[in-house]
């Protein structure tokens, strides 16, 4: 085991070195088939923790466990102001374990402390978001013209049992922005983390707890993909399905979800674009475009993936791009300096250098060199910029969830064109716009195929600004008052009055 213990605080060391089970019920349980698996630090390539491996049989006990809180005891019978005042209390409990929460996610994910520690302050505020709609998400009443006299009238009621499937990359406030719209909205949950990082999601479960949720409201089953998340998706006693994830998993979960015609909401993977016009600022626009794709190791579903810079400025942009990426203190998350940490795993690892072997292969011309620091068996990939790309190329169709990014020159500001260009993948997910002239940006950004555009800034997250994906970048939108209907279902209900 690790000597990473060391490094942390108390706290996060306990909990890391602990025991950790599956939360079914409120209870802490082994996996039925008493199976543990290991969990790495992605800094070190080293064993960290070893977590139970729940599989079709734990997710059925967390699906029953959830379908009882569902229908019977407090949760069922709670009044929404009170669901609101435990999600406030949660979200004050994040706070208060910040600095331990934020140690095990750089232990867990490798991202910079400093980055883990923003990202709890975000969680919060998405929890605060949330809670305030459970007081307001109503129906409505409705005119209806059939003769007679009628009241009529439409009501929202929590779609059920959620089973929930989370990725590595953001493992906290993955886990928070699919509980908080369950919570709202008063349905229970069965929460599969992903395999890689399954810590922040057991302390949430202990803080859960903590917060007075009652029992059996959120249950957690920590275990492999093919195993626990397939069984979650094709469960018969699963209402919906809430996945984030790579569009290929998404796919499967899709026919999972089949057997019973479950709900299913995805958010998928991108290949975004990033527009810079000679008129932007060019030094926010620069950093900005760098921030996009270098952020959290560019293993981000929104980034800014390919770079479609002005060729009046191509030159200066991309070398502040790599320049950026240069100086980039690349590092374990629990250095104090480190800018950004390594990749996931060993597999992500060998993924991200093969695109980038390919893409030198292929033709594409690789510029600067991040002086890799810290490697020590830890999963480390330099920033990597590509120019002279060709859209055949496959560092520019794929996602590849790495820090790598295709620079590409146009030449005019032919809006239609530009667009088109940017709309030729099969994801749309978020696109970037830098430049002074609204006019331009309006109507690029109306042109531009994804989910979310942001314009003088590279995704503004925030909880009230749905985020999702058009074509195979998923199905309906997280965050937002639009996430709320995903997890109810509308009933109405006409009264003959006469
Ligand atoms: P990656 O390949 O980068 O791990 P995935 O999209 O496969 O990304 O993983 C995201 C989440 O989906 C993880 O929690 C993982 O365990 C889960 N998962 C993977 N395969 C399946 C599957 N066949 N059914 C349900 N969940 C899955």
């Amino acid at each position: 085991m690790s000597t990473i213990y060391e490094t942390l605080g108390a706290q996060s060391a306990n909990f890391i070195r602990g025991t950790h089970r599956l939360l079914i019920g409120g209870r802490w349980v082994d996996a039925q088939s008493g199976s543990m698996f290991d969990v790495f630090d992605p800094g070190t390539g080293e064993v960290v923790a070893r977590v139970a491996e729940g599989d079709a049989a734990d997710i059925d006990l967390a699906v029953q466990a959830a379908r009882r809180a569902f229908e019977t005891g407090d949760w069922a019978k709670m009044k929404p102001a009170d669901r609101t005042r435990l999600m406030f209390r949660l979200a004050d409990l994040l706070e208060h374990h910040g600095d331990e929460l934020a140690e095990i996610e750089a232990v867990d994910n490798g991202k910079p402390l400093s980055v883990a520690r923003r990202g709890i302050a975000g969680t919060a505020e998405m929890l605060r978001y949330m809670a305030g709609w459970a007081t307001k998400h109503n129906g409505e009443s409705v005119n209806v013209s059939v003769p007679g006299e009628w009241h009529a009238y439409t009501t929202r009621e929590p779609v059920g049992v959620v089973g929930q499937i989370i990725p590595w990359n953001f493992p906290l406030s993955m886990a928070i922005w699919k509980i908080a719209p369950a919570l709202a909205t008063g349905c229970t949950v069965v929460l599969k983390p992903a395999e890689q990082t399954p810590l922040n999601a057991l302390r949430l479960g202990q803080i859960i707890q903590e917060a007075g949720i009652p029992d059996g409201v959120v249950n957690i089953v920590t275990g492999f993909g093919a195993t626990a998340g397939a069984a979650l998706a094709a469960h018969h006693g699963v209402d919906k399905i809430a996945f984030t994830g790579s569009t290929e998993t998404g796919k499967r979960i899709v026919q999972a979800a089949l057997g019973n015609l479950k709900k299913v909401s995805l958010e998928l993977g991108g290949k975004s674009p990033v527009f810079v016009f000679p008129d932007a600022k060019l030094d926010l626009a620069t950093a900005g475009a760098a921030n996009a794709i270098f952020f959290n190791s560019g293993q981000v579903c929104s980034a800014g993936s390919r770079l479609f810079v002005h060729k009046k400025v191509f030159d200066q942009v991309v070398e502040g791009v790599v320049a950026y990426g240069d100086k980039l203190k690349v590092g374990h998350g629990l250095a104090p300096d480190s800018q950004i940490g390594p990749l996931i795993s060993s597999q992500q690892k060998k993924r991200v250098e093969s695109y980038i072997r390919n893409g030198v292969e292929e033709g594409a011309r690789r510029i600067g060199q991040n002086p890799l620091r810290g490697d020590g068996g830890g999963y480390f990939v330099p920033p990597t910029v590509f120019v002279d790309t060709t859209s055949s190329m496959s560092i520019y169709r794929e996602e590849i969830f790495g820090p790598v990014v295709c620079a590409m020159p146009f030449d005019d500001a032919d809006v239609e064109r530009i667009a088109a260009e940017a709309n030729d993948t099969e994801l749309g997910l978020f696109a970037g716009i830098w430049t002074q002239n609204l006019s331009l940006a309006h109507k690029l950004a109306r042109r531009i195929k994804a989910g979310s555009v942001s314009v003088n800034a590279h995704m503004v997250n925030d909880p009230a600004l749905p985020f999702g994906g058009y074509k195979q970048s998923g199905w309906g939108r997280e965050r937002g008052r639009e996430v709320l209907d995903l997890y109810t279902s509308i009933k109405s209900v006409a009264i003959n009055l006469d």
